[in-house]
């Protein structure tokens, strides 16, 4: 209830207590003695009389201005303003808190007080106090100063009506801009508070003091439930004693940690949460609270499944795509070398399903192309891999285990080679039509020699198209004549050889565009310059440097090439400030060399190592992590960047790849080639943006070749763009003059 202050009434003077008279009641003879008696006692008292009245009379003139003072001083301002709006009546705190003196507020209107957003609010209320009286009434107001500024005052008015009087407002007015203030501090700590993240608070022990909504929803435990109670109530098994040690010592050296961590919920249910943990210190240094912030991230981790199962399965038979089935074959031959065991691949190419594709609809071809991958499925065994390819493209991978001898292995694979014809050939019934297929199969062995994955994919669809020749519905394996390329290989191999050593390779530079049009970098592309077969791209040479450790010269080469080329643009206004990207392949990051390497050729040619990155593939997670990362952190320190290439193509390890410390992310051409008419493709390449960009990396496109294609990716996000849009890798005298054109990237051909 509103409890209002009325003005003090100034007492009226008080009528003097009347004089007692005594009535006597004596005898005559003493009467007169009595009376002369009582008549000076009654002077005397009257007297007495006289002299109290004085002395209360100033009594009262002094209290009189004591609650006049008492008035005037109040801590709030007094005012009686009469029913039709004029200030009748005013205290000296009122006038001060209106910053004008009394003689000129009283006799003025209060309106003219008011700010003009409420005058209207004022109105109403002065309306409502004088036709329902009584009732205190409050109102907060923005009042007006003399001097133009403004404060927000409350206001509680009252009406008084003295009997046949007029009736008048009285009103008190304070000042609540400081109450306003506090209150909309109060309100955004609780707003703080009041989060999607969870907060806890403990004391020094870890004793839960207080928790806010949010709290609540992730974990299950009410605040009831969970003040007083120690905040390790919500830990799950999953990490040991060992991990909150750690994290405990971090917080104690560093007054912060942070990370994820599994903790389980009321319910049960264990679930991932990100969770960080501040201290806070008293007057002293030693803690004297914590305070614990969480967002449950089960829906990121199932996002980021979701990318993982969208870059790596095929969304139409849920079977492993190409990307996956190259790294698992990537692995069984790393296992088939190890264990000295053979493994086989098939290509199986369905016959003729373009035509009945064309004929019967691609709706009844994908479902067409779905139970033939069960079928597929339904021939081999567990830890065989079968993954589509393409259209109707299906690679099984059986790993090594086939046995020891080549001829073993070579037996059993056309077993099941034979098994999956006779599969395809049963007739499928779809919506009462009975339609009859087959398949023909390519086989190659992993063979003794090492091969990579590329060669096994090439042999065995050379054998699946002798399968084809042969008349199809068959299988054939890679016979020694389709060797010749293996031949040519080793030739290449000597080749480059000396090719590096006489200085036969170059570096070709392709630009990368920022959204705006403006160069802002180049990746550096080695080609060779081979003396009877012309230039070769590194497609045709770079394999067989990886696999003969040329790799490790030709890095060595590209990185100095790198350096040299930055160091020419080193003092020009514009190339100098592009960033150059060398890509470095998994295996040079193995090179104990590698880190004093790279800091040579930047130191040898003077360059800023901050302009220089470095393009990893997802391949570098293959190997020792924990080396990797900590030469990326060296590197880092001294200023190199580091970015992931081909992304979405490789290995699916996104807890690794976390780690990694990276700055950009690079999406993989094949994304984006097909981003527009595959809204599959362009699924990936928007979870791939807020991926990177959640990961605080910078996302680069490659292979941008259409202008649309560059609308959608600036859409979705993606910081940079590299392609024939843009521009071919060049020569460094062309991309100068690109660099120093004035040619909007608008005007470059949009196709
Ligand atoms: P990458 O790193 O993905 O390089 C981009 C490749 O895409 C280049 O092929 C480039 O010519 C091509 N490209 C650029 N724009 C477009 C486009 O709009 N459409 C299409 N379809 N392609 C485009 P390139 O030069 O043949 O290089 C092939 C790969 O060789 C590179 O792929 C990179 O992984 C590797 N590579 C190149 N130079 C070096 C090097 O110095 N060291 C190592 N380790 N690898 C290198
Ligand atoms: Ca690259
Ligand atoms: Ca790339």
């Amino acid at each position: 209830m509103t409890k209002t202050l009325t003005p003090p009434q100034v007492p009226l003077i008080q009528p003097v207590p009347k004089a007692s008279v005594t009535v006597s009641t004596m005898p005559r003879a003493h009467l007169v003695d009595q009376l002369t008696l009582d008549l000076q006692v009654h002077q005397i008292e009257l007297e007495m009389q006289n002299e109290a009245l004085r002395v209360s009379q100033q009594e009262l003139s002094a209290s009189r201005d004591r609650y006049v003072d008492l008035y005037d001083r109040a801590p709030v301002g007094y005012l009686t303003v009469s029913v039709d709006g004029w200030v009748v009546e005013a205290n000296l705190t009122g006038a001060e808190l209106l910053g004008l003196e009394r003689s000129r507020l009283v006799g003025g209107r209060f309106a003219h007080r008011v700010a003009p957003v409420d005058e209207q609010r004022w109105h109403r209320y002065a309306l409502a106090l004088t036709r329902e009286g009584g009732e205190p009434h409050r109102i907060e107001l923005l009042m007006n100063r003399a001097d133009g500024t403004s404060f927000h005052a409350r206001i509680d008015g009252t009406r008084v009506a003295p009997a046949g009087q007029r009736p008048t407002l009285r009103m008190t007015l304070i000042n609540i801009d400081e109450n306003k203030r506090t209150e909309a501090e109060l309100r955004l700590a609780a707003v703080a508070f009041d989060t999607q993240e969870g907060i806890m608070i403990t004391d020094a022990n870890g004793v839960i003091e207080r928790v806010n909504a949010a709290f609540t929803k992730i974990t299950g435990y009410s605040a009831q439930e969970a003040i007083g109670r120690r905040g390790n109530l919500m830990h799950s098994s999953l990490q040991d004693a060992a991990f909150y040690e750690v994290m405990w010592a971090h917080i104690k050296d560093k007054g912060r940690w942070q990370g994820e961590v599994w903790n389980r919920r009321k319910s049960g249910e264990v679930y991932p949460q990100w969770l960080a943990i501040t201290e806070v210190c008293g007057d002293g240094d030693a803690p004297t609270r914590y305070v614990g912030t969480m967002t449950d991230i089960t829906e990121r981790k199932a996002r980021e499944e979701e990318i993982a199962q969208l870059a790596f399965y095929d969304p139409l038979t849920d079977l492993p795509n190409r990307r996956l089935m190259k790294d698992r074959l990537q692995q069984a031959l790393v296992a088939s070398a190890r264990s000295q065991r053979e493994g086989a691949l098939m290509f199986i190419d369905l016959d003729r399903f373009k035509e009945i594709n064309d004929t019967l609809g691609h709706d009844k071809g994908d479902r067409l192309l779905q139970s033939a991958a069960l079928r597929l499925v339904g021939c081999v065994r567990e830890g065989d891999t079968v993954a589509r390819i393409g259209g109707d493209e299906f690679v099984v991978m059986l790993p090594p285990g086939l046995g020891n001898l080549p001829g073993e292995a070579a037996v059993l694979a056309a077993a099941i080679g034979d098994k999956i014809l006779k599969a395809m050939r049963e007739p499928y019934e779809m919506d009462g039509l009975v339609l009859q297929l087959s398949a023909s199969i390519g086989i190659t062995l992993f063979g003794e020699s090492p091969t990579t994955v590329e060669d096994l994919l090439k042999r065995a669809d050379q054998a699946m198209y002798q399968a084809k020749g042969a008349g199809r519905d068959t299988l054939r394996f890679f016979d020694a004549a389709a060797q010749d390329s293996l031949r040519a290989r080793s030739s290449i191999e000597a080749d480059l050889r000396v090719g590096i050593a006489q200085g036969q390779l170059l570096m070709n530079y392709q630009p990368v565009f920022n959204v705006a049009g403006k160069m802002i970098g180049a990746e550096a592309l080695v080609r060779w310059q081979h003396p009877q077969r012309g230039l070769l791209l590194p497609d045709e040479f770079l394999g067989v440097a990886e696999d003969s450790g040329l790799i490790f010269p030709l890095g060595q080469w590209a990185l100095d090439a790198a350096c040299a080329q930055l160091a020419l643009w080193r003092n020009d206004a514009v190339l100098g400030e592009l960033n150059l990207a060398v890509n470095v392949s998994a295996l040079q990051l193995l090179d104990a060399e590698f880190v004093p390497q790279v800091l040579a050729a930047v130191r040898g040619h003077g360059v800023n190592a901050t302009r220089l990155k470095l393009e990893l593939t997802e391949s570098v997670l293959l190997h020792d992590v924990d080396d990797t990362i900590a030469k990326m952190r060296e590197l880092k320190s001294h200023g190199v960047g580091f970015s992931l290439d081909d992304f979405g193509t490789g290995y699916s390890s996104l807890a690794y790849l976390k780690r990694l410390p990276l700055d950009q992310l690079k999406i993989d051409r094949s994304f984006v080639h097909d981003m527009l008419n595959k809204p599959h493709d362009a699924a990936i390449v928007r979870t791939i943006v807020e991926l990177g960009v959640s990961l605080g990396m910078t996302v680069v496109s490659e292979g941008v070749e259409t202008g649309p294609q560059r609308e959608l990716l600036t859409h979705l996000g993606c910081q940079g763009f590299q392609g024939r849009l843009f521009g071919m890798p060049m020569s460094a005298d062309e991309l100068s003059r690109l660099a120093n054109s004035e040619v909007p990237v608008k005007a470059f051909p949009q196709d």
